[in-house]
């Protein structure tokens, strides 16, 4: 494993589930609601009563398409198929999804550089669209089924429409599935799609675990680990199975090609059952659903109407700020959706390191109010900031006065100006800094013989006679010139 230097790799493919937000579900029109009173959201359709024959929704297809498109891949023909295995809370014995002829195939997406490394490509295998099951909870204390007194079914969540993402084997560490988690789920929000909350089950991660002495090596038998509700999580399962395989590994077993099930409180993964084979599952066409064939001309427009999405509007910012700030706070300000506000504060001539670092300092801290920041006035703090009218400090006050006074917040000069914070003229500055050279002989002579940790102390002073309107920068400046020192 990378970190522990005996040279193991860890291999780790993705298949992530998300729920889309349709109004109604995948084959009837019964809505597509979470949290609902439990099977109040059922017809024939979607409990498979005999007879009854499924319409497929076109806005679950248009969604469909905008995730393939999102993700670059191939937006083709496709064809639903039955996969047919029993579960209580699947009431029609069958899944409807798609198989070999899936609506996506073939694409990738880009992780955020981190720090040292590059953005990162992670191969998208498929992306097909497929029903969601219904919902049993086990009554009793474990919330499992062993031990439980009964088990309640709801039925409100069977037929949801779901999309499920396969990445290729191309993750390499615990990190980076995250990251992909993470830059997934921003992907799906900008598509409008999904809500993608992990905590709600609206996005489930099964995670595909590996490892092999060297990158050079053929990969290892893989196992599945099902049940990882946050991110947390799926860190600790990969972490805990790749351990798990290593171990087996090294003792002279064989890993078994299984699912496992992560077991939060235990901080293991669990065997589950034996992988199933593909021919387990009799996959046959859905004979009551015709071939899907969407047309270039609704491509077309499914991608034109797509919002930017993150990786590109990382490289438009990183475009913007230049070298001033590095691809992890370019990377921060995307995530968390302040690139419009420092992208125009930047164009209308603000400082752009500073216009990030009050982005993901300040304004970062509310980042409701946020959405009522006016750009002009963003970049107006950010301009005065940087042309020494405000001090940070004075700058991160206005900031905070903006966001709490919301859509009609007042004219920034006017907040300073109410706060006092009136830039102090050159020649007040000279005299505050000769005062405190007057107070403090002794320190100004170890200054001249190039003691530089006296120069905070005279900032200090200078500070508390000016009441913080002083510029620290300027205040440096000044007393190296008079100690001879620049
Ligand atoms: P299944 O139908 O059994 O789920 P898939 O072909 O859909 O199998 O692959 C499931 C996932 O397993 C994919 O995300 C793929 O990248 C991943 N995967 C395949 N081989 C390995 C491996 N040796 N190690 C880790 N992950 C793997
Ligand atoms: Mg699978
Ligand atoms: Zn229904």
């Amino acid at each position: 494993m990378s970190g522990d230097g005996n040279g193991w790799e860890m291999v780790i493919g993705l298949e992530v589930h998300c729920e889309l937000h349709t109004a109604t579900k995948l084959f009837c029109g019964c809505a597509n609601e979470f949290g609902a009173e439990p099977n109040t959201h059922i017809c024939p359709v979607c409990l498979g009563l005999p007879g009854s024959l499924p319409v497929l929704n076109k806005q679950a297809v248009e969604y469909a398409m905008r995730i393939g498109e999102a993700l670059h891949c191939t937006v083709q023909a496709s064809i639903f198929h039955r996969k047919n295995y029993f579960y209580p809370d699947m009431p029609k014995d069958y899944q409807v999804s798609q198989y070999d002829e899936p609506i996506n195939t073939t694409g990738w997406l880009e992780l955020p550089a981190d720090g040292d490394g590059g953005a990162t490509r992670i191969g998208i295998t498929r992306a097909h669209m497929e029903e969601d099951t219904g919902k049993s909870s086990h009554v009793g204390e474990t919330g499992r089924i062993h031990g439980a007194s009964h088990s309640l079914v709801d039925y409100n969540r069977a037929g949801v429409p779901l999309v499920e993402i396969v990445s290729e084997p191309d993750i390499r560490t615990p990190e980076q599935a995250e990251a992909y988690v993470k830059e997934l789920r921003a992907i799906l929000l900008a598509a409008d799609v999904s809500d993608a909350r992990m905590e709600e089950g609206s996005m489930r991660v099964d995670a595909n675990v590996s490892v092999r002495r060297s990158p050079a090596d053929e990969f290892g038998t893989r196992c599945e680990i099902k049940n990882l509700n946050s991110l947390r999580s799926l860190r600790r399962a990969i972490e805990y199975e790749a351990r798990r395989q290593i171990d087996l590994i090294e003792a002279g077993d064989k890993v078994a090609q299984e699912t496992r099930h992560w077991v939060e409180g235990e901080g293991r993964t669990v065997s589950g059952r034996s992988k199933e084979e593909s021919h387990d599952y009799r996959y046959f066409p859905e004979p009551d659903l015709v071939p899907l064939r969407p047309s270039e001309e609704w491509k077309h427009d499914v991608r034109a109407a797509l919002r930017p999405m993150p990786s590109a509007r990382r490289t438009r910012l990183a475009g913007a700020v230049g070298g001033a700030s590095s691809a992890t706070d370019v990377a921060l300000v995307v995530e968390l959706g302040l690139d419009d506000l420092v992208t125009a504060a930047i164009d209308d001539g603000a400082d752009a390191r500073i216009a990030v670092n009050r982005a993901t300092n300040e304004v970062a801290t509310d980042l409701d109010a946020a959405a009522t920041l006016d750009v002009k006035a963003f970049a107006t703090v950010v301009k005065m900031e940087s042309a020494g009218e405000l001090t940070p400090t004075q700058s991160k006050t206005v900031i905070a006065t903006l966001l709490r006074e919301g859509a009609g917040a007042r004219d920034p000069r006017t907040i300073a100006k109410e706060h006092g914070f009136e830039a102090m003229g050159a020649d007040a500055l000279e005299a505050a800094v000769d005062e405190a050279i007057a107070a403090h002989p002794k320190d100004f002579e170890d200054l001249k013989a190039g003691n530089q940790k006296v120069v905070g102390l005279f900032v200090g002073q200078v500070m508390k006679a000016t009441g913080g309107k002083a510029n620290g920068k300027e205040v440096t400046a000044i007393l190296r010139r008079r100690a001879g020192l620049a």
